[in-house]
């Protein structure tokens, strides 16, 4: 809470779109590109004229990053703002959103990177404070919460704190020792989702990968008053978003044979009430493990990034309509 109860500043989502290159397999499948990034800002779709008149042929938003552009480029320019946040002692999340294919996994992984590289780069800055960094990971899949970096334990059960919110009962949390220890990490992270992906296929379209790092941090001995923080950065991968089931035209009818998936369809209400603000009422961030889990990183005084993901072929045009509209929602 703020001294004197004062207005906490409510932060606008960050959103941005990144479209990928063809794959090699769109490419010999002869797909055509139908999306094409302008000014930085615009995503157009290439042929209008062949569509139905309600949807927009172009979607501007706070960034869009074409085909060429590094995922270097997407964190200095989509993430980093946030990310660092987390070292000023503000809770921060950043999401990947989008189908599955379109490039969640790929954006996540270099954003991570490139976020470590500038935590350890702030810490070394900043010689009168002291950092601790500390990792949790887990997966959540068909609203069941798994450990990554103790992939032998069962379940883990949420619990409600009354100071920290809700709590990952029994995850595992490793304090690491510098860049590289925090890196190998992230690792093998990374490594048991695979392995999660070859046992029960399909496993990375369905379930949300969380990388938490917990950053402590209070202002070295002899220097004056002792102000300490305890800050969150969550890196999220989501389940494809074809697993929200939302339709660009009716927002959240639900389609025939798709699988839901609760925790995004919820995340996907919370995120639109968030970026309504205060008008927009009750948030069900409890409906949902995900969003229980994130609650204290989401809105209120935290800071906001997603990046959506897509591809840029005709034969995803319907998926990806549906991520411009999820993204022009969250704006
Ligand atoms: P998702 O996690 O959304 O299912 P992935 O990140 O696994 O998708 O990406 C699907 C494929 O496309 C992968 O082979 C990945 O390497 C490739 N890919 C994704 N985005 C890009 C990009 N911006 N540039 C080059 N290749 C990409
Ligand atoms: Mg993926």
């Amino acid at each position: 809470s703020t001294p004197g109860g004062s207005r906490v500043k409510e932060e606008k989502i960050f959103v941005t779109v990144r479209v990928r290159p063809l794959s090699k397999k769109e490419e010999a499948l002869k797909d055509q590109i139908t999306w094409e990034c302008i000014d930085n800002q615009t995503v157009l779709y290439k042929t209008p004229s062949q569509d139905r008149a309600s949807s927009p042929a172009s979607y501007c938003f706070d960034r869009v990053f074409g085909p060429s552009c590094l995922t270097e480029t997407v964190y200095q320019e989509g993430a980093k703002e946030v990310a660092l946040s987390a070292l000023k002692g503000i809770n921060a999340t950043i999401f990947a959103y989008g189908q599955t294919s379109s490039g969640k996994t790929y954006t996540m992984r270099g954003i991570t990177e490139s976020a470590v590289n500038d935590i350890y780069k702030h810490i070394e800055n900043t010689p009168e404070r002291e950092f601790v960094i500390k990792i949790s990971a887990m997966e959540i899949y068909n609203e069941i919460v798994k450990d990554l970096l103790k992939p032998d334990s069962g379940p883990l059960r949420l619990l409600d704190d009354p100071e920290k919110g809700t709590i990952v009962e029994k995850l595992e949390e490793e304090t690491a020792k510098d860049g590289q220890h925090l890196r190998h990490l992230i690792g093998i992270c990374e490594a048991q989702r695979q392995v999660g992906e070859t046992a029960l296929n399909d496993t990375s379209s369905r379930s949300h990968q969380i990388i938490r790092l917990m950053v402590e941090s209070s202002l070295r001995e002899n220097s004056g008053c002792v102000k300490s923080f305890v800050a969150s950065l969550n890196f999220v991968d989501l389940a494809g978003s074809e697993r929200a089931a939302q339709t660009h035209a009716s927002g959240t009818r639900l389609k025939e044979g798709c699988h839901i998936n609760r925790s995004l369809l919820t995340l996907t209400t919370v995120i639109r009430k968030l970026s309504i603000g205060k008008r927009s009422g009750h948030i069900p961030y409890r409906d949902s493990k995900l969003t229980r889990i994130l609650q204290l990183s989401l809105g209120g005084n935290a800071r906001t990034a997603i990046i959506c993901t897509m591809s840029p072929a005709q034969s995803h045009v319907e998926q990806s309509r549906n991520t411009l509209f999820f993204a022009t929602c969250a704006k």
